[in-house]
């Protein structure tokens, strides 16, 4: 058991500063209460405490980290990056490179664009379509997450097929009333909105596979509906794979279902763990951002050498044949072995997994399905995620502290790091067992 009062300390120190203590709110555990651990450093498949206590990573810096903390390849090429100069202002050979590794990786990317996050490149993404379609209207979905511009931080309004509320203060009813939202995964429910608002609508962006609201894996008809209706009424399709672009396969979750979209956002593990993002898609379309068009993007950093440099070494590591199938392998004898646990315990568990992804529900009963949709991830039992996440991170396991979060594999998690956290799950398990 991992004790240590050193964290509420750190914890402590952190909030007179910076407000909640945190850089980006999921960190602070609000979701899961108690005290967020300060990492100083990590090798593979584990992150270490300032007193250096070692915990099995199941987040990966929430995705980048697919070849394991601090690959030798990867630190090597920033270091020889830093060496030459940390950024210039102009253009690099690097970004070429990456442009081209990704062009070719993805069929449906003909043209691509760096920005330094995946806020950014969804952001861009969606003025692209506005420009591109001279329309305002823009759809996303329940539980899906694009980062935190101000179209993007809405939701549904009281009525369906009702015009957007703003999530967050600050953003202008004005602005939201032009994002419509509908719920995961429901073909019909993009039928009619297309019915409804066919012509106003710019674009679609969706998180092709959820990663945000746990993880889910939608069905084919979504995709394939989603498809015929923005080819239908001329609105740009935009797949917002900042999480699962190279993490859910090499060619992301457009390969696994097979749909083209118009756009795509990119972020996360295109920089091996460096400040990304970048948004792509047909030639046609992508012209018309500046210096080409008349739609404004741009970014002081964007493309930034150390970045590009990370990102051109782990694309020689994730293009090996056979990448992918090892690191399915790996979660999915991980998630098997949890679901075995779980289901000696009596405990109601539903997984979802693909490539070097996952997603862990805890269902009301034995009946419940695999929850499909946002309403259905918001019935899970939140106690029982909480006293699972803390349990397993007083063994030395760290799963992402919110129960609306995907888990990450790495290529560096051992047999031995996955036996480890099955019987730590194990315990967990058997003692809510016993205390129920
Ligand atoms: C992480 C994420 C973003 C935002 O990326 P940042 O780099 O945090 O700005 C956007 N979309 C999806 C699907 C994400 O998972």
């Amino acid at each position: 058991m991992i004790m240590s009062t050193k964290n509420e300390q750190l914890f402590a120190q952190a909030r007179k500063h910076i407000p909640g203590g945190v850089n980006s709110p999921v960190r602070a555990f609000a979701g899961v209460g108690g005290t967020p651990i300060f990492i100083h450093r990590a090798e593979g498949s584990k992150i270490y405490d300032t007193e250096d206590n070692a915990y099995i990573d199941y987040v990966g810096s929430w995705g980048p980290m697919i070849l394991g903390h601090a690959h030798p390849k990867v630190i090597d090429a920033v270091k020889r990056a830093a060496e030459d100069g940390l950024s210039f202002g102009t253009p690099t050979p690097f970004e070429t490179t990456v442009a081209d590794k990704i062009c070719e990786i993805v069929p449906s990317v003909e043209m691509v664009r760096m920005t330094n996050s995946g806020t950014e490149a969804t952001m861009s993404a969606i003025r692209l379509a506005r420009g591109y379609t001279g329309r305002d209207k823009i759809v996303k979905f329940e539980g899906c997450y694009h980062g935190h511009s101000d179209s993007l931080l809405v939701k549904a309004g009281s009525g369906m097929l009702d015009i957007g509320e703003p999530t967050s203060k600050g953003v202008p009813a004005d602005f939201a009333k032009h994002t419509i939202t509908l719920p995961y995964n429901d073909p019909q429910a993009i039928k009619d909105c297309f019915e409804k608002w066919g012509e106003d609508i710019a674009g679609v962006i969706v998180e092709p596979i959820a990663g945000n609201m746990n993880m889910i894996i939608p069905e084919q008809d979504f995709h394939d509906t989603l498809r015929e209706q923005c080819t239908a009424h001329g609105a740009v399709l935009i797949f917002d794979e900042v999480m699962t672009g190279f993490r859910v396969g090499l060619g992301g979750a457009q390969a696994h279902f097979g749909i083209e979209p118009d756009l795509t956002c990119f972020g996360k593990i295109i920089g091996a763990g460096l400040p990304v993002g970048a948004f792509g898609g047909k030639e046609e379309i992508m012209s018309c951002i500046a210096p080409l068009g008349g739609v404004y993007q741009a970014g002081t950093l964007s493309g930034n050498p150390l970045a590009m440099r990370a990102g051109i070494a782990m694309f020689e590591d994730l293009t090996v044949d056979g990448f992918y199938d090892t690191l399915a392998d790996k979660v999915t004898k991980l998630v098997d072995g949890i679901q075995a646990a779980a289901d000696r315990h009596g405990i109601a568990l539903r997984t979802n997994t693909l490539g070097g992804m996952f997603g862990m529900f805890f269902v009301q009963d034995e009946n419940s399905t695999t929850p499909s949709n946002f309403d259905e991830v918001t019935q899970c039992d939140m106690t029982i995620f909480n006293t699972f996440f803390h349990g397993m991170l007083a063994q030395g396991i760290y799963l992402a502290p919110s129960a609306y979060e995907a888990g990450f594999i790495s290529s560096k998690h051992t047999d031995a790091d996955i036996d480890a956290t099955i019987n730590a799950a194990d315990a967990v398990f058997a003692r809510m067992a016993s205390a129920a």
